[in-house]
């Protein structure tokens, strides 16, 4: 049995749990614990996840705090986020007896940014999304990062079925630093709904509304049925790449579009 995500969500009883039982892809749970585990072995305590709440990172974060309790949970706070997002990371605080540490923004930077482009400058052009999303998000990261040199592992909840740019995402990426870790890349929608099921985990509000991807407020919306899975990102780009920053590789003339307006922002940024 194959569930359509959407469908799923928008179903008032969304699955038989001795059928959910009984279809779980057993193989890509036993891989993924493998790699949990792997991963647990190699970097001990320099591991970190880094989550936004949607299914695919409250499975990983099961997964692991399953087996390493103490590990850092992170989430880069853009502050664009929905208010229910902060509901999912209080009941993952309980739940998980831990503490969901928030990378914030530079208030200077966010300033400029909203001086020179206007608080939803995203839906001007790909190049002010990207804007916005390296001062909100990628910038942000890169300086908790190198603030934190002791993370040399850190989780994430990617698969390589969410997007054409996603289908070739390594289980363990080690170009990047820190190495980035995917221990379900290889599950199906229908696996994390499973897992999701089977195990009761926390859900955020959004998917009974319809989303499929849950990101900041302004820049996600919900699908209709046979939609793409992250057709709801930046629906309003027609063509461009519907990454953000973090996993993005942008073509070039964007890439020099959005460099420019950084250059200029920073130039901006009162100290
Ligand atoms: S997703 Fe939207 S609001 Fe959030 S950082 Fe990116 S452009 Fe800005």
């Amino acid at each position: 049995m194959h569930l359509n995500t959407f469908q799923a969500a928008e179903s008032d009883s969304p699955l038989d749990p001795v059928a959910s039982a009984r279809d779980i892809d057993s193989a890509h749970e036993t891989s993924a614990r493998e790699i949990v585990d792997s991963a647990v072995r190699e970097f001990g305590d320099s591991l970190a996840i880094l989550t936004s709440f949607q299914r695919e990172g409250l499975v990983v974060l099961d997964l692991v705090l399953g087996v390493a309790p103490r590990t850092p949970v992170l989430t880069i706070d853009t502050g664009r986020l929905p208010a229910s997002t902060y509901d999912v990371i209080s009941e993952v605080e309980k739940r998980y007896d831990t503490r969901v540490e928030l990378i914030v923004p530079d208030a200077a930077e966010v300033d400029s940014m909203l001086s020179l482009y206007g608080r939803d400058l995203f839906v001007e052009s790909v190049a002010n999304r990207m804007l916005c999303c390296q001062v909100r998000k990628v910038r942000p990261l890169e300086r908790y990062m190198t603030r934190n040199p002791g993370i040399s592992g850190l989780f994430l909840g990617l698969r390589r079925g969410q997007s054409d740019t996603r289908a070739n995402v390594d289980f363990i990426d080690r170009t990047t630093e820190p190495t980035r870790i995917n221990a379900i890349a290889d599950w199906s929608a229908d696996d994390v709904l499973r897992y999701t099921l089977d195990n009761s985990l926390p859900e955020h509000p959004l998917y009974a509304a319809g989303y499929t991807s849950i990101g900041c407020d302004p820049c996600t919306r919900a699908v209709s049925s046979g939609e793409g899975e992250r057709a709801g990102r930046w629906w309003w780009e027609s063509e461009a790449d519907k990454e953000c920053g973090i996993h993005f590789t942008p073509d070039g003339r964007a890439e020099r579009e959005v460099d420019v307006l950084l250059r200029d922002l920073l130039a901006h940024t009162k100290r």
